[in-house]
């Protein structure tokens, strides 16, 4: 297949998603949310711009999309409070920035796109993370901006030990490959509900939720954060495409093959140095979204869609 000028992928989250759990109106609400962060990275990279640009400029709208949990309608800790994380990283020059525990920055990815662009470190957390995004004059809002019913409603369920499936988890995602050639990863999330306050999961860690390298891939992961850090599955998606020659499907389902074994579940958005890209999860559901130069748009939520 010939390599398309420009790819973008995306995803919002993996999971429990059951068609028959799922009202007609969620599912719109769901592809329409898909839909306007594909309309936002596409036309980045359809004009020419950066890869990194463009995963970011995707990210902030599911951020700020309250049916994603990233951003505004992100999960909750255990004490009813959004802590927020985030990471971004550019295939270029395999600069990153990444941070935890967000309060109060209205775009987590923004601030960790702060961190990678002016503070020649990779991660920070914490409150610093916060006094930091305003005085660099990002957008700040009270933490109740964050808190919606729906997610109030599943912490109160987690608490009383009566999960709905779709109460547990989520995250958004964007790997893109621009005109030039070049590979950007992004990721946010308000990580587990009813997580213990403190918990950072595998979205802000370069190399288990984040990784982008231009010689071999770039990927961005959803699922039981604990085990993706563990089996490091970005940076090693990307090792098996650039020491074993794997394609990105082949190096997605093995990584997550690894996972299960742990015990995990999860997805991944890949794209690959070659154009090749995977959309993978060994869950019943992923969130998810292509788009590309060849005017490929599409959405999808179930694995067998
Ligand atoms: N990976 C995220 C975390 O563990 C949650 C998710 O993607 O569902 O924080």
């Amino acid at each position: 297949m010939a390599k398309p000028e420009w790819t973008l992928l995306i995803h919002g989250g993996a999971g429990v998603m059951r068609r028959a759990e799922m009202t007609p109106e969620m599912d719109a609400a769901y592809r329409a949310g898909l839909n306007d962060a594909l309309e936002a990275g596409s036309q980045v990279l359809a004009s020419g711009g950066l890869a990194v640009d463009a995963v970011e400029a995707a990210v902030r709208v599911l951020e700020d999309n309250p049916n994603f949990n990233a951003g505004r309608g992100a999960v909750l800790t255990r004490e009813g409070v959004a802590e927020l994380d985030a990471s971004i990283m550019d295939g270029r020059d395999r600069k990153a920035g990444a941070v935890a525990q967000v309060r109060t920055v209205k775009n987590p990815i923004r601030a960790a796109r702060m961190v990678m662009d002016t503070t020649g470190r990779v991660m920070f957390a914490g409150k610093d993370v916060d006094a930091m995004a305003a005085k660099a004059g990002l957008e700040i809002v009270p933490p109740e901006y964050f808190v919606t019913q729906r997610r109030q409603d599943a912490l109160k369920r987690a608490m009383a030990g009566t999960w709905e499936p779709m109460d547990r988890h989520g995250t958004v995602g964007a790997v893109a490959m621009d005109k030039a050639g070049n590979l950007a990863a992004a990721t946010s999330t308000g990580g587990m509900n009813a997580k213990p306050p403190g918990r950072v999961g595998d979205s802000p860690i370069i190399g288990a939720g984040t990784y982008a390298e231009n010689a071999s891939c770039a990927v961005s992961a959803t699922g039981d954060g604990e085990y993706f850090i563990r089996a490091s599955v970005a940076r090693m998606i990307c090792a098996r495409v650039a020491m074993q020659g794997m394609s990105a499907e082949q190096a997605a389902k093995a990584t997550l093959d690894e996972v299960a074994a742990l015990g995990g579940s999860g997805g991944v958005i890949v794209v690959g140095h070659d154009g090749s890209v995977a959309l993978s999860m060994n869950t019943e559901a992923m969130f998810r979204g292509r788009a590309d130069a060849s005017g490929v748009r599409e959405v999808g939520i179930y694995a067998d869609e």
